[in-house]
Formats: structure tokens, sequence, C-alpha cells
């Protein structure tokens, strides 16, 4: 399990910037320690315990990256053409039996190990062909068409570095290399719940005053989207007398267990006094909008364990956005993932915007392409917390930093695309 003290997540100033954030994270928290190994075509997505070495070059051989015909470069006439006898014929999962005889060509495809001696592959359409002989052209460099053995990755060297996050194409790169498993951290497991007494099941009647869960759906995805796994405890009424059991209980076996609603100032809030009851905790009032204040804490399970404890915000985007800046970097950490390098991408703002100085904030945007071509951002209708249609109408955040005040129509800003945000 994850080795958390009980004073993990304190901080004392009045507002937590994001970095300072993902700071304290980095900083405190250690990734978990068991490893195991899996198939390699279960390893996409999870987070790679140790370096790869590549056990063989890659190539393993010379090999031609063409069809055509192999040549000794230096038998080659400078200014005019040259012609060869072709001696063999050599296709890929074949060897050529000997090597190259001077003036002579071989025969070769894409893939096929070059003749010893060969050194340059002429392409096929680039030559004539006839009787036996082949007339090549003047002018190609030394060493052309010939692909050379490592040099899409040398035995030895690191193929794949750990805390990477296993991509599709690095499971491909493993296959190549011949492995057959993959080293991996765990998966963290989260314990999840939803708080509030309007909250109901989707397929159940909808009562008066009643809402359909909605974060349950949203936080689950982004969970598993990262290689968690979920455990879903359903919904919790806004009963101290209900919290404290449920969340002590889901400690003894989650690394992390993640609620939303009640952590506000309300009467109605409960979830704070919950965790204070069995656990510690700390408000994070994180410099982000939107999102209000998180909490976050160590809960105490039964093992003596501590589990990590995070409320989130109860409105969809609040939660959303929170997530994705706090309960992320958070998971990541704990399964020794590197953090990504999150890149905004530069488009033109199809909006003006007046912000606070000293927090981050997010704008729900829709991208369409202007008139003139340029790539627009076009801020959602609703700005509020709670409307998630201005999360499915749109296909990412602009990032306004901690320094922006305003945005004037036709400036460029950071775009994240909700993709690399998520997993
Ligand atoms: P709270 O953070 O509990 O004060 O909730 C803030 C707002 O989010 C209220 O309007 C809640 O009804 C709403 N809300 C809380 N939890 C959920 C949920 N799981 N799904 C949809 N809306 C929610
Ligand atoms: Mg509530």
């Amino acid at each position: 399990m994850a080795q958390l003290t009980d004073d993990c997540f304190a901080f004392s100033g009045p507002l937590l910037p994001v970095d300072d954030l993902e700071r304290i994270i980095r900083d405190r928290i250690d990734p978990v320690p068991e490893i195991e190994t899996v198939p390699l075509l279960r390893a996409r997505g999870r987070t790679l315990a140790h370096d790869v070495r590549a056990p063989i070059n890659l190539p393993p051989f010379d090999n031609s990256a063409v069809d055509g015909y192999a040549v000794r470069h230096a038998d080659l006439n400078p200014d005019t053409d040259t012609t060869l006898i072709v001696a063999d014929r050599i296709t890929a999962g074949r060897a050529a039996s000997h090597p190259i005889a001077p003036g002579s060509a071989i025969r070769i495809f894409t893939g096929a190990p070059m003749p010893e001696g060969a050194d340059t592959v002429f392409m096929q359409e680039d030559v004539r062909a006839e009787d036996g002989r082949v007339i090549v052209p003047p002018g190609l460099k030394p060493g052309s068409n010939r692909r050379l053995a490592g040099e899409d990755i040398a035995a030895g060297s690191i193929a794949l570095p750990a805390g990477r996050v296993l991509s599709i194409a690095d499971v491909a790169l493993a296959s190549a290399l011949g492995l057959t498993g993959l080293s991996v951290r765990r998966r963290i497991r989260v314990a999840l719940f939803s708080t509030g007494d309007e909250l109901t099941e989707p397929g159940r009647p909808l009562g008066r005053a009643q809402l359909y869960d909605a974060n349950r759906a949203l936080l689950a995805g982004l969970i598993e989207a990262l290689g968690a796994s979920v455990t879903d405890l359903g919904i919790l009424p806004d009963d101290p007398a209900h919290l404290a059991p449920a969340l002590k209980e889901a400690a003894g076996d989650h690394d992390l267990v993640l609620t939303s609603g009640g952590v506000s100032t309300g009467e109605a809030d409960h979830v704070r006094d919950a965790v204070e009851a069995v656990g510690s905790l700390v408000f994070w009032r994180v410099a982000i909008k939107p999102g209000r204040p998180v909490a976050m804490g160590v809960i105490s399970g039964s093992q003596g364990v501590n589990a990590a404890f995070v409320g989130l915000p109860g409105n969809p985007v609040a939660a959303f956005v929170t997530f994705v800046r706090v309960v992320r970097p958070l998971l990541m950490r704990l399964s020794g993932a590197n953090p990504p390098l999150l890149v905004p991408l530069p488009v033109r703002a199809a909006f003006g915007y007046r912000k606070k100085q000293g927090r981050r904030e997010y704008v729900r945007v829709a991208l369409r392409r202007g008139a003139d071509g340029v790539i627009e951002a076009h801020k959602h209708r609703q700005e509020g917390a709670g409307v998630l249609t201005s999360l499915t109408e749109t296909d990412g955040l602009v990032e306004l930093s901690e320094n922006t005040t305003t945005v004037e129509p036709g400036s460029t800003v950071g775009f994240l695309p909700y993709a690399s945000l998520i997993g």
C-alpha cells in the first residue's frame, strides 16, 4: 500500500497555486511499491516499473529498405550507367548464401538481409533490368536504401524508461524487441462515492427535488482512463453517522477514497466532519476556477494503513477540473508515472474575457475554423460549474495563467484538448 503520513497534504497558505500543488504531491507521496508482470497485450495504460533495455538490436541485422538491387558502391561508375550481372535473389526471411562478388548485383526485397559486401540498394523503379543484367544510373549515395542493424534502437540501450505510461506504440516496440511481458506498478485502487441527499441512481424514479447522479459516471471514467481500478460504492446521504463508517471501511483496501459533494461550508456539508472523525483533513483552497476548496486528507484504514482522501466539489464541471488538476497528478504519482508534459496549443480566442489575477482559470471552448482558415476557440455560452453540456458541447479548456487578467478577442490563447487531460 501507499505510505502516507497524516500530514502529507498539509499546506498553510491562503491559496494554493496549481504548480505548488503538483510539487507537494511529488515531494510527499511515494509510488506504491508493488510490482507485477503483465502480458504485453495487457500492458497498455499501465506504468512501467523499471527501465526496459533492448535485449537485441532493432532491426536485428542490416537489411534493404526497398525492393530493388543490392550493389557494392565501389563498383559503380561515378558519371555514367553501370551494367552489373544479377547473381542472386533474396526475399524477406532468407539470407544470402554467399557474399556479393565484384561487378554483380543481387535482386533484393524489402526487409531481406543485406548480402555480405553489399552496401547500397537501388530501387527497382530506378534501374533497367534485361537478360540477367541490371543497368543502374550514376549518382546514388553510398549506403542508400539500407537499414543498419540497431539504427532504430541499439541492444543494451533504454527502449522504455521507468515511469512511462505505456502507449500502443510502446507495446509495439516491446513486441519488436521480442518481449512477452512487462513489469508494471500494480493498479491504484480507488473507492468512489457521491454524497448528497438529493442524488438518485439512474434507473430509479426521480423524486421531487431529486437529481440523477452524474459525478460517479464522470469520475469512474476518469479514474479508469488513468489505468486505476475503481470500486463504485454508491451514494452517501448527508449524514455524518453514515459517512464516517463508510469512509473508514473503504480506506481498508483502497489507496484513495474519492468523494464528490458536501465539502463546502454549508450546514449540510458533513464530509469534512466525517473525515476528521476517521482520519485527518486539510483544505486546499486551490487557486483554480472552476473549482472550490478541495478537501485532502488521510483516512486510517482497519489494518492501520492510511488511504488518501480527496473530496471534490459537487458541481460536475468543478469536479472535472479539480479531478484533472488534483486527483490525476495524485493517482499518477501513486502509480509511479512520470507526469505528462501538458502543452497548451496556440489558438485564436473568438471571445473576450476578464479574470482575477492570482488564480488559474479554465474556459470551456469549442474549436471552429474562422473565415480566414485559422482555428478559433469559442467560449461555451454557459459558464456555470454545474452545466454538464458545457463539457459535452466543447472540445477542451483554454488555460489562462495566474497573471492573465484579460483576453482580447483575436488574441492567442493556450488550448488543452480534453484528450490531453484524460488518461
Ligand atoms: P455540494 O458540493 O454538495 O454543495 O453540491 C454542489 C452542487 O452540485 C449541488 O447543486 C448538487 O446538487 C450538485 N451535485 C453534487 N453531487 C452531484 C452529483 N454526484 N451529480 C450531479 N450533481 C451533483
Ligand atoms: Mg451536497
